[in-house]
């Protein structure tokens, strides 16, 4: 399988196992981690393995993959026993958006009753 990696990138050195993560799911085409400053109990960041810089940039060139994410998304919940109690899905993308790791990833939050202004 051709990877599509980007070798200054943060979660690209993550996927390659060069930086630790708290890994709590993992297929062959995307990683779910703990995100290292969390704003919420349970705090997941779920990324393809592929690298794309954000969420239109992943839709527009792999919609398969784009779906393979939104999936992973409730499969952390599941593991991270969510699921029913509920939890906050965000993409942040570009500047304005508050994007600080160009390689698109969903923030998965919950594990209590969340703020409306929570800004992971
Ligand atoms: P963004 O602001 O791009 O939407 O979110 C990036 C997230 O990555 C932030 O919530 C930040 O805490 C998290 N983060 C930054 N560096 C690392 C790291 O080295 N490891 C992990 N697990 N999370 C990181
Ligand atoms: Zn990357």
């Amino acid at each position: 399988m051709v990877r599509v990696t980007n070798p200054e990138c943060l979660f690209c050195r993550i996927v390659r196992g060069e930086i630790p993560a708290a890994v709590v799911y993992s297929t062959d085409q995307v990683l779910a981690f703990r995100d290292i400053s969390p704003k919420a109990p349970v705090h997941v960041l779920v990324i393809p393995r592929d690298h794309h810089s954000d969420l239109a940039s992943l839709a527009g060139a792999d919609p398969a993959l784009a779906g393979a994410l939104l999936a992973a998304v409730g499969a952390v919940a599941e593991v991270e026993g969510v699921a029913e109690s509920g939890y906050r899905t965000i993409f942040n993308s570009g500047r304005d958006g508050g994007q600080e790791v160009p390689h698109v990833h969903a923030h998965v939050l919950g594990g209590a009753r969340l703020p409306t202004s929570i800004v992971p």
